[in-house]
């Protein structure tokens, strides 16, 4: 199929969180006429993306292609700033720690690094207690710290990327896309017309498209809760302390940035959410689960109070690839999203790539497409889960 004359197109994009605003915007950047469509105000508490902060990390187990798009994205959110002005990203580190007799990821991922250059150290426990004493980690075999990792302000990366989109001619519009019984897109009752369409509804994707994205995702909430810091102690800011990664103990978490507090989600299980319909309040067991965990490895927090706390879900597919792929019997409708936890940090990235694919500049990553889905171990899989 010949690529697509960027200029002469109409695109029309569903669903402005990161995945959809990035590929709006780079859409317009090549020169499409493009209108983002959201059911609700870009930026909105229900959305995947609307946190204050997601980790940017390469940490990937054995995968080379999700450890360079992270090298990649990193540059690009450097860039946006500098581009908007917009205080996006802090580069406070990422510390993952490899339990004891839960290693397989962690190495796989010092391999990864050696072969594709990100800079890490290798920690021991000791080492630890040295360089983060903010950790207790007598459980832990070693840790790798990748330096240039952090946080990416989600919120207002979202908002900065829509803003910048309108800016440069983008319009964006409030309405509700829905599918008849042959996942043909509508709006307001009619028909949704464009050369191009992508739809980029995160989570709300299986729904839309029960016979083409559902059989391929699962939908779980996660319970998130941010801690005070100790009153005349800035240990626990961002300055002072890494992101980190604890997967013995179903955990990662980000330290305290712009006043946030500690952020430690304790993730494992997941929560089964009903999208639509439940309230966006933390489940009460998670409370005891994050004091248990702080007792355990963020002991200079045990007192400190609650101040802040999200419910959010996630769509997960079963090797926890994204979704780039055309629709089946739609050739013009292009399936964007896919998260499973991990899409927030390659959003420059995953925005520049589906515009291409869009534009049929290239086709898809076989990893991306709707089809051969299967279920990867810890061992293979980027999340290690
Ligand atoms: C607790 C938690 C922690 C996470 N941590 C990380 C992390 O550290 N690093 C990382 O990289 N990723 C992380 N993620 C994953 C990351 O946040 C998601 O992958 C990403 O935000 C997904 O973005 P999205 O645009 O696909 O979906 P969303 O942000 O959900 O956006 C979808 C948009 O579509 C709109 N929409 C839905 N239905 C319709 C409709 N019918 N019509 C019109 N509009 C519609 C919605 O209103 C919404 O704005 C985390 C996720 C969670 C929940």
């Amino acid at each position: 199929m010949p690529q697509t004359d960027a200029t002469r197109t109409e695109a029309i994009v569903v669903g402005a969180g990161i995945a959809g605003a990035m590929t709006a915007l780079e859409l317009r950047r090549r020169g499409a006429s493009v209108t983002l469509v959201d059911r609700w105000e870009p930026g909105h508490a229900r959305a995947s993306s609307s946190d204050y902060n997601r980790i940017i990390r390469a940490i990937s187990g054995r995968d080379e292609f999700y450890t360079r798009w992270v090298r990649e994205s990193r540059l690009r959110w450097m860039e946006l700033e500098a581009e908007t002005g917009q205080k996006l990203y802090y580069e406070n580190g990422a510390l993952i720690l490899a339990t004891q007799g839960h290693c397989d990821w962690e190495d796989a991922t010092a391999a990864t690094f050696d072969k594709v250059g990100v800079p890490y150290n290798r920690f021991a426990a000791d080492d630890i207690a040295h360089h983060f004493p903010q950790f207790l980690v007598p459980d832990i075999s070693y840790a790798l710290y990748e330096p240039e990792a952090g946080m990416i302000m989600a919120h207002r990366a979202v908002i900065t990327a829509v803003n910048l989109f309108k800016k440069l001619g983008g319009v964006v519009k409030r309405g509700r896309v829905t599918t008849d019984n042959e996942e043909r897109l509508m709006l307001d009752g009619k028909p949704l017309q464009a050369d191009l369409i992508v739809v980029s509804t995160g989570p709300w994707m299986a729904e839309m498209f029960p016979r083409t994205v559902a059989p391929i995702s699962t939908i779980m909430g996660i319970n998130v809760l941010y801690t005070s810091t100790p009153d005349g102690d800035d240990s626990f800011d961002h300055h002072r302390m890494p992101c980190w990664i604890d997967h013995g103990m179903g955990s990662f978490g980000l330290s305290s940035v712009e006043g946030s507090g500690v952020k430690a989600a304790v993730v494992i299980p997941n929560e089964p959410i009903d999208i639509n319909n439940d309230e966006r309040l933390i489940r009460r067991e998670s409370l005891a689960k994050t004091r248990t965990y702080i007792r355990k490895r963020l002991p200079g927090l045990v007192g400190q109070k609650v101040v802040d706390s999200k419910f959010q879900q996630v769509i997960i597919t079963p090797d926890t690839h994204f979704i780039v792929d055309w629709h089946p019997h739609h050739k013009n409708v292009l399936l964007a999203g896919g998260c499973s936890g991990h899409l927030f940090k390659h959003g420059p990235v995953f925005g520049d790539f589906a515009a291409g694919v869009a534009l049929r500049e290239y086709g898809t990553a076989d990893r991306f497409t709707l089809t051969n889905r299967r279920k990867l171990s810890p061992k293979e899989s980027p999340s290690g889960r």
